[in-house]
Parts: C-alpha cells; structure tokens; sequence
C-alpha cells in the first residue's frame, strides 16, 4: 500500500501541496483523507482510479491557481463537472483532478432571458432554477448529470428539436487555458476559442462561467411514456419510423428498449418485463399535444399509457432510477441514417437477449433545429442524422464483465450497415483517435487540431476525447 501510494503521490510532496494550499480557498482531498474515495468515484462505477490530489475548486481563481499549480509541478491533469461522462476522462490515476462540482452558481436574467451558470450544476439543479421563472434549456433527460462535460460535447435532449443543442444556445463563457489564463469566449471575443468549445470538448480550456439562451417552457408540460411489450415492438417501431418522419419540432420522440420497473405505477403484469418505451414530450401547448399524440396513443394500443401534463422537472428526472450511479457501464454508439424493417428485428432480438435487465437501448430522433444550424458553425457535427442509438450495457456483477461487454460490441456490429459513421463525441468511451476523428470528420478535426496548437500546444488536456496537437 506504501508503495502505491508513493506511485499515486509522484512529485507532489508535501511540502509542495501545503504551499498550494495556501493559495487554495477550496478543499485538497489527498490519498489517505476520510473523503478521498468518495471524492474519486464517478457516475461508472467501471472507473477507479486513484489521483495525487482532488483539487475542489470555489471559483475561477481556485481554478487558475489548480492549472498554474499542475503545469509547475508537470502533472497530469483531469477536470471533473458533474462526473457522469462514461469514458472516465473526470479522474485520474496519479495527477490531479480539477473538481468544480461545488462550483453551483446561477444567476438568471428574466427580462434578457439569459443564465450565468457555474460549471458544478447538474441539470436537475439548472432547471430548477430556470423553471421557477418558467424558462428552460435543451439538457439533458438524466437530472444527475452535469452540465459542464454535456455542454462542451454538444448537448441535446427533450427540447432540442424545438430548441436545438446546448451549445446552439450558448452565448459566451469563460474559460481558463492551459497557460492559466481566464479568456472571455464569445461571437465577438475570442470566437475561435468559443467555436471550439462548442463540441470540442474540454480540449482548450476549462469552462468557469457559461451564459446560456433561456426560453419559456413549462412549469407543465406534456410527456411521459408509453409501453409496449416486446413481442409488438416491430410494428410499433415500423409505425414510428414513418410517423417520426413528419411530426412537428415540439414533439420529441425517444425509444427505449428497457426492463419495466416494479414500481406502483406500473400494472403487475408488466412489471419487470422487457419492453420498448416511447418516451414523448411536447414542447408546445397542452391541447395542441394532446391532439398531436392521439394517433401515439390509438396505435398499439399501448400496455401502459404514463403521458400526462406533468411538471417539465418531473419529466427531466423521469429516468433517474433506471440509471444510477455505480453500476458497471460499457457503452457504444453511433448515429443512425434510419431504421429499416431488419435493423428493427436486430434491435428486437438484441433487446431480448441483455445479459443485465438493467442494460438499454436507447434511440433518439433529432433533426428538427439541431439540424438548421450550419454544420459549421460548431465542432459538433452530424447534424443530418436523424437518429442516434445509444447501446448501454450496464451490470453489477464484476464477474460478468465479459458477456456484458460482449453484448453491446455485438450490437454495435451489427447495426453498422446503418450507421452514418458518424458518432457523440460524449457518448464515447476510450476508443481511440480513428472514433474522436468520426465525431468531427477529418477537415472539421483539422480546424480543431490547429485551434489546440494554440491554445494547448502542449496538450495539457488530454483526459478527454483528445485532439492532440502537432502537425496537421
Ligand atoms: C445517465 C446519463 C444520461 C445522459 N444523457 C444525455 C443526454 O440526454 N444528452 C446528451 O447529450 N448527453 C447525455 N449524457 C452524456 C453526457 O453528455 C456526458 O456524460 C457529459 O460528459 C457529462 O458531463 P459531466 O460534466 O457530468 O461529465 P464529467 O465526467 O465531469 O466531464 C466529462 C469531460 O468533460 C470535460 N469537462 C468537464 N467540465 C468541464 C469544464 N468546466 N470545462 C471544460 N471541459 C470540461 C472534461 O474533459 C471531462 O473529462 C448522459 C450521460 C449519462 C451518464
């Protein structure tokens, strides 16, 4: 244990940590401190790794005086938002972690509609703020991720048909650079600095401030699920797949093959069954909803009918039990040019046979305003794509870790005839420099590999889906 630790602790001695400290208005968490092994778990309970130091910033200054201290000591570094991101990137084994998650500012401007928002909030904490003015952003459909790493990708959830991504509605931020500098990015200041970090990820710099686009959504809002056995799947995803094709920007549709939870909204005999969720949130007027999805509704009909107005927070965390921290989580994804009646029987008998009842597949339809923003305009690309398929295999038995591995690749292969090529730069796990080029493409990846030259020559941030700077 000695020796792991002196491995862990390389080249930040003590002496060193306490004259950091006196420079720190945050919490040090070092190996060996009480709170040390709740402070390096993430949201994949697949990860474990043991940094030097966990650096918990307060603000932008703790924030330059973690990178000014990083870069002095040559040590890597990793930077954790929410700490929901699959592949891992938010910690590190050795090095230190540049933590914001206690970074939970907001401020919101009601009359210019705007957000000022620190980088520690998580999306159930952002709407819960927006939504006691009656505004709300494209985010995310899990309330416990955090908004940082999801913005930096691209972002996009229940509202991004009507509203586009994350990044479509981001204003301006700050950001530190890997020199410790706080740089102002926006349209007009630094723009190729704030093009870059809409989809690049966290490669130039950390984001301490993000001022976001508001717009009037909820409080009520009509969306929920309906459920189908698997055993109708088919024709329902075949009726789906025409339907999806001309239904209006506030409708969103998202597909889930899941396991019905034993939980008392859900008749008995469902209860625990795989089945296909479709997932439905109108982001319009309530009556005008209710008309819209009466065909959803006829069709089937569904086992379990759970759409009703609903608060727009409730609808945000409506998935959080079936995706909780901890688990085992190997994911892959792609985006999908459609779906034809042989990728629904892949996905059908793929569904049926999960190693884990936990584990999921979900699909969601975009186009809409994600896709009338120019392709480049922002790093985050594939705007086209109508689908995206998300294959998550999640387990708890360590044991397991092959056939659960096994069953996500094997899906993945065989849905690639209709894939685009393309995939999520945050859906990524660690899969190399071939699959972070596919989420650019090569000359979009060209544009990011000049933009990292210049602000992180040295590739100070690597932990990330990394653009590795050098020639191009
Ligand atoms: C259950 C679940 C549901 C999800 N749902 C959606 C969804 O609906 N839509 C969607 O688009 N994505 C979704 N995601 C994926 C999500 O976008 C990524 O996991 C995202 O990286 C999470 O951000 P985070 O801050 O929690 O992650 P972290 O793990 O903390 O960070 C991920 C990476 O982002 C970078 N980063 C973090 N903070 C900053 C910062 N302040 N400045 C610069 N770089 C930074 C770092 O490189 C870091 O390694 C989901 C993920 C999970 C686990």
């Amino acid at each position: 244990m000695v020796e792991k630790q002196d491995t862990i602790t390389k080249g930040l001695d003590e002496a060193i940590v306490q004259k950091f400290k006196a420079s720190f208005r945050g919490e040090l968490i070092r190996p060996g401190d009480s709170g040390y092994d709740e402070a390096r778990k993430i949201w994949n309970g697949m990860i474990d790794k043991h940094p030097a130091l966990i650096a918990r910033c307060t603000g932008a200054v703790d924030v330059i005086n973690a990178v000014n201290f990083a870069r002095a000591n040559k040590q890597l570094v990793a930077v954790r938002g929410g700490g929901h991101n699959v592949a891992g990137n938010a910690v590190c084994d050795g090095g230190i972690v540049i933590d914001l998650s206690r970074m939970k500012g907001i401020r919101i401007d009601p009359v210019r509609r705007t957000a000022r928002v620190e980088p520690g909030l998580t999306w159930g904490e952002f709407d819960r703020e927006t939504q006691a003015f009656g505004f709300a952003l494209p985010g995310g459909i899990q309330s416990t991720t955090g908004i940082a790493g999801f913005t930096v990708g691209g972002g996009f959830g229940y509202l991004s048909r009507k509203y586009g991504l994350t990044v479509d509605n981001l204003l301006a931020a700050d950001v530190v650079t890997a020199d410790g500098r706080l740089l102002i990015a926006s349209k007009t200041e630094n723009s190729d600095l704030f093009w870059g970090i809409r989809g690049g990820g966290g490669n130039f710099g950390i984001v301490t401030s993000f001022e976001f686009r508001l717009h009037p959504v909820g409080p009520v809002i009509l969306g929920g699920m309906l459920l189908y056995p698997l055993s109708k799947a088919k024709e329902v995803l075949q009726f789906y797949r025409d339907y999806s094709a001309k239904v209006s920007e506030e409708l969103s549709i998202f597909f889930g093959f899941v396991t019905a939870p034993k939980a008392p909204h859900i008749p008995e005999h469902t209860q625990g069954n795989p089945v296909l969720a479709v997932i439905i949130s109108y982001a319009g007027a309530i009556e005008e909803g209710e008309r819209i999805i009466q065909p959803l509704r006829k069709f089937g009909p569904p086992d379990v009918d759970l759409v009703e107005p609903k608060p727009y927070v409730t609808l945000q965390s409506m998935l959080d039990a079936a995706n909780p921290p901890g688990w085992q989580n190997y994911w892959k994804s792609e985006y999908l040019k459609g779906f034809n009646d042989k990728t629904i029987d892949i996905l059908v008998d793929y569904a049926a046979k999960r190693p884990s009842p936990m584990s999921k597949i979900i699909i969601g339809h975009l186009l809409g305003a994600v896709n009338r923003v120019k392709d480049d305009e922002t790093p985050y690309s594939h705007r086209d794509a109508p689908f995206i398929i998300n294959i998550i295999s999640m387990w708890s038995d360590t044991t397991k870790n092959e056939e659960n591995i096994k069953w996500a690749r094997d899906l993945w292969n065989a849905v690639q005839p209709f894939a685009t090529g393309g995939v999520y730069v945050n859906f990524l796990m660690t899969e190399g420099a071939d699959r972070v080029m596919a989420a650019y493409g090569k000359k979009k990846y060209e544009r990011l590999v000049a933009l990292k030259n210049k602000y992180d020559p040295t590739n100070f941030f690597s932990m990330n889906q990394n653009i590795k700077p050098g020639k191009l």
